[in-house]
């Protein structure tokens, strides 16, 4: 008997959310008696009196059911704000010579690289603002692919900005022109009559990363997609936690909070990337007096990480150098806008000739004055420390080489085969790894209770996971209180949640 009525409400729960169940319709308003409000509005053109509640509404677009290809859609009144607009790069991956630049939406689409964006039709109001959250590909890798297709600006901060731009530039199929927009951490802006965008500073495994506010009549919706608390980052200012607890007492509080799930399974607190930091000088003085070869790869969008194997190279006497396309564009630009300050003489080089011409060099004069940072860390086929590890740059690994990997195996079965691919190529030539020097870009559990106590939600929304990803999310959120179909929300991509009528 509990069982049934258990079940039967979490049916009306999810019929909330459906993509045609959470629209009212015409008869809908009718019923409610709101048609005659409409009916009055006046000529074509002129705005409705402002009624009592303003409608708000969810559409979840992508990275619902994997992690990869975020997109979300707040509609606010007549306002609609876009957060993330995410590639899903295992998807393009998969296929042997996809050049995306080349290719149109839709086979995107299709292929599930980039977020199914037809239900935007279905929201009424327009796109003020697309904000990607933070420069990792998941969240702005289909800006290039979708934004021209709406009139809005892109609005981000300065790290995050730039690298959109970069993106476009290299676009070969649309000329997206959308107004590219800097705002920085801490600052406010309009949107439309009623709502406002503030940004939020986060801590992630990319510099300059925010966590945006639109705050709304009804409340504030708090897109918290991609964050770790950390209090002591080795760039940049520590999260904002006092914001988000002030954010969540002050007006009508915080009506729904987006949550970025990928470690809500993981129990205690994600370390601070100062303890990353710690764990990779103390292996590197580790092997401070061996005179032959030593590797490091990290992620090449991890500015902090970058700067701190390019300090701990200089303390063992090591001169860095960063090689591979990926390594060269990210730090580049970050020294470009004076998020880090690299030695002037440190090495970038991006270009095949250009990186095998290092090598050499290298190797002539000698492999133990130099600490090559090089892309591979997932194994990907095309990348550095994979080509070396087949063999195929002048760069020659002998028995006893060291090759420091300052990441994790992001758990996919594509990158945990190459890696594994690319580790026993690399120890078939000699190599001795060392592996797992990193911390999570991503709160486990306690910082996710952490964010719920701050902002005390009325709406959860998990995001950044497929199914089995957000259930921890949501037996975490159950705890606290929330209850799935009632006011914690599934969703799946392309659904809308009617959060006030
Ligand atoms: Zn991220």
């Amino acid at each position: 008997m509990g069982d049934r009525r258990a079940a039967g409400r979490r049916r009306d729960g999810f019929a909330a959310i459906g993509s045609d169940g959470g629209r009212p319709t015409e008869s809908g308003l009718r019923a409610a008696g709101q048609t005659v409000v409409l009916a009055v509005a006046g000529p074509p053109g002129r705005r409705p009196p402002r009624r009592d509640t303003m409608e708000i509404e969810i559409a979840t677009i992508g990275g619902y059911e994997e992690v990869g290809r975020q997109m979300t859609a707040v509609r606010a009144g007549d306002d609609v704000v876009i957060f993330d607009m995410g590639l899903n790069l295992s998807k393009v991956l998969i296929h042997d010579n996809v050049e995306t630049e080349r290719m149109h939406s839709l086979d995107l689409i299709d292929m599930g690289a980039i977020p199914d964006d037809r239900v935007m039709s279905e929201l009424e109001g327009d796109v003020k603002a697309i904000v990607p959250t933070h420069g990792h590909l998941d969240h702005i890798g289909a800006i290039s692919k979708l934004a021209h297709r709406y009139d809005a600006p892109i609005v981000a901060t300065p790290y995050t900005i730039e690298l959109v731009k970069q993106d476009i530039e290299s676009e070969q199929k649309f000329g997206v022109q959308n107004d590219l927009v800097k705002m920085e951490a801490g600052e406010t802006m309009r949107i439309g009559d009623h709502n406002e965008l503030e940004f939020v500073n986060v801590t992630h495994s990319i510099i300059d990363a925010i966590n945006p506010v639109l705050h709304t009549p009804e409340g504030a919706v708090v897109y918290g997609l991609d964050k770790r608390m950390d209090h002591t980052p080795v760039i940049g200012d520590p999260i904002d936690m006092e914001r988000f607890r002030e954010i969540g007492r002050e007006g009508e509080g915080v009506l729904c909070y987006i949550e970025d799930c990928t470690n809500a399974g993981k129990k205690g607190r994600t370390p601070s990337e100062s303890v990353a930091r710690r764990h990779l000088q103390d292996v590197m003085h580790s092997i401070e007096d061996y005179d032959g070869g030593i590797v490091a790869t990290t992620f090449s969008s991890h500015i902090a990480r970058v700067k701190s194997l390019v300090e701990f190279a200089d303390d063992i006497g090591r001169q860095p150098v960063l090689l591979g396309r990926s390594m060269e564009k990210y730090s580049g630009t970050a020294e470009r806008l004076d998020f880090v300050e690299f030695p002037e003489d440190l090495g970038m080089y991006g270009h095949r000739k250009s990186v095998d011409r290092t090598f050499k060099r290298i190797m002539n004069e000698g492999k133990e004055d130099f600490l090559p940072i090089v892309t591979g860390h997932q194994g990907e086929p095309r990348a550095m420390l994979t080509r070396m590890g087949r063999g195929e740059t002048p760069y020659e690994l002998d028995d006893g080489d060291k090759v420091i990997f300052s990441a994790r195996v992001i758990p996919e079965p594509t990158n945990e085969g190459q890696r594994y691919q690319s580790e026993k190529l690399l120890s078939m030539q000699g190599a001795r790894i060392y592996d797992d020097i990193h911390v999570s870009g991503h709160l486990n559990r306690e910082g996710h209770y952490q964010m719920l106590d701050a902002l005390q939600p009325q709406h959860v929304v998990p995001a950044h996971q497929d199914l089995s990803g957000l259930s921890s999310y949501v037996s975490l959120a159950e705890d606290e209180g929330y209850k799935a179909g009632r006011d914690l929300h599934i969703s799946r991509n392309g659904q809308m949640i009617q959060l006030v009528e």
